[in-house]
């Protein structure tokens, strides 16, 4: 189970290879975020009516929502290549150079990840995406020299967990921003019933609906859980998975009835004993054992959004709600 908890917050090996059969290729395909979708497709029309490149993007949002997908389907709406590389991959600016100098023109440069890009390759960056050129320097000491090379034309898709930590004059060269929202149920139900088409797993509507209303509003999860009951019904010798097998399922993952895991409950458990005291964010995530930047980029927004947790400037606060939700949690069983 711990490794369930662990991949809530990022996507597993297993689900990278899954991913690859189920992702959509058009924006028919891609279920949800209408206002996100609608824009896009104005901006590749006109961009393609142009005969032009497409402006740099930079699509924001948590983890599992849709951002790698959406790259790939705009490199295939604009019928060019994408290339896939992530921000720690880029570690120099020869990393970029590299890359930018062999890209076809008019393709387009995903990075995923493009908060954790190192400082010196932004900058390098900021020429490549405003000018389509690259200065670079070889050599060092007395013979140090500046090189220019002049680069195709693309277009780059920025994916990120975090925008705030972007520096504003890097936002600022990205023409378009886009920030993809958790899904309502409704969307996500949709998404388990594609996915099980997809797939071959016959899951009925009721348990569906139960997938959906549990996948804390992310699509990645919802085929995850979907695969899980899978297993479950199988080796339970069900050919389908029904509502029951759903429930069941579900609650070996460790998910509750409001789609928090185990995770999700330790946090809320580790500031609720603090009986309304503001708890900083290194506190919590010595006491429950994660990450800092996974704890504020993967199990927050979702609290936040579900009204459990609030961000306060002295530190985080537990709700009402969570207070309520988490009474029977045992914090020594659960820390222990
Ligand atoms: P991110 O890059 O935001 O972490 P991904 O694009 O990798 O998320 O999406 C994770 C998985 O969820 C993919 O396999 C994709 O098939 C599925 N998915 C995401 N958004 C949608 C959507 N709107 N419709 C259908 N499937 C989706």
């Amino acid at each position: 189970m711990s490794d369930e908890r662990i991949s809530a917050a990022t996507a597993t090996s297993q689900d990278l290879s899954i991913e690859r059969f189920l992702r959509p290729q058009t924006f028919d395909e891609f279920v949800g975020q209408r206002g996100v979708l609608d824009n896009l497709k104005v901006y590749v029309q006109a961009a393609r009516n142009r005969g032009d490149v497409l402006d740099h993007i930079l699509i924001s949002g948590p983890p599992g929502l849709g951002k790698t997908t959406l790259a790939g389907i705009i490199a295939n709406e604009l019928q060019t290549e994408m290339r896939h590389t992530t921000g720690p991959a880029l570690e120099k600016p020869a990393d970029l150079a590299g890359i930018l100098t062999n890209l076809a023109p008019g393709s387009v440069l995903f990075i995923d990840e493009i908060h954790r890009l190192g400082r010196a390759v932004e900058e390098y960056l900021y020429a490549a995406m405003e000018d389509f050129r690259l200065d670079i320097v070889i050599d060092t000491g007395a013979s140090a020299r500046s090189v220019r090379l002049e680069l195709p034309k693309f277009t780059l898709v920025g994916s990120t967990t975090r925008e705030g930590l972007l520096a504003s004059p890097f936002r600022a060269r990205f023409g378009v921003l886009e920030k993809l929202d958790y899904y309502p149920w409704q969307d996500l139900q949709t998404i388990v019933k594609r996915s099980s088409g997809i797939l071959g797993i016959s899951i009925d509507e009721e348990a569906a609906c139960l997938v959906a209303r549990r996948a804390r509003g992310t699509p990645r999860l919802a085929n995850r859980f979907l695969r899980r009951l899978r297993d479950f019904a199988e080796v339970g010798g069900k050919s389908t998975v029904d509502k029951e097998a759903a429930e069941d399922g579900l609650t070996r993952l460790g998910i509750d009835e409001e789609g928090l895991d185990a995770m999700d409950r330790r946090i809320l458990v580790c500031i609720a004993q603090q009986g309304g005291v503001p708890v900083g964010l290194k506190t919590i995530a010595v006491s429950v054992g994660e990450e800092e930047s996974t704890i504020e980029d993967v199990y927050e927004p979702f609290l936040i959004q579900k009204g459990l947790l609030r961000k306060t400037a002295r530190g985080r606060v537990a709700t009402e709600k969570a207070c309520e939700h988490v009474k029977a949690e045992k914090p020594d069983g659960l820390f222990g």
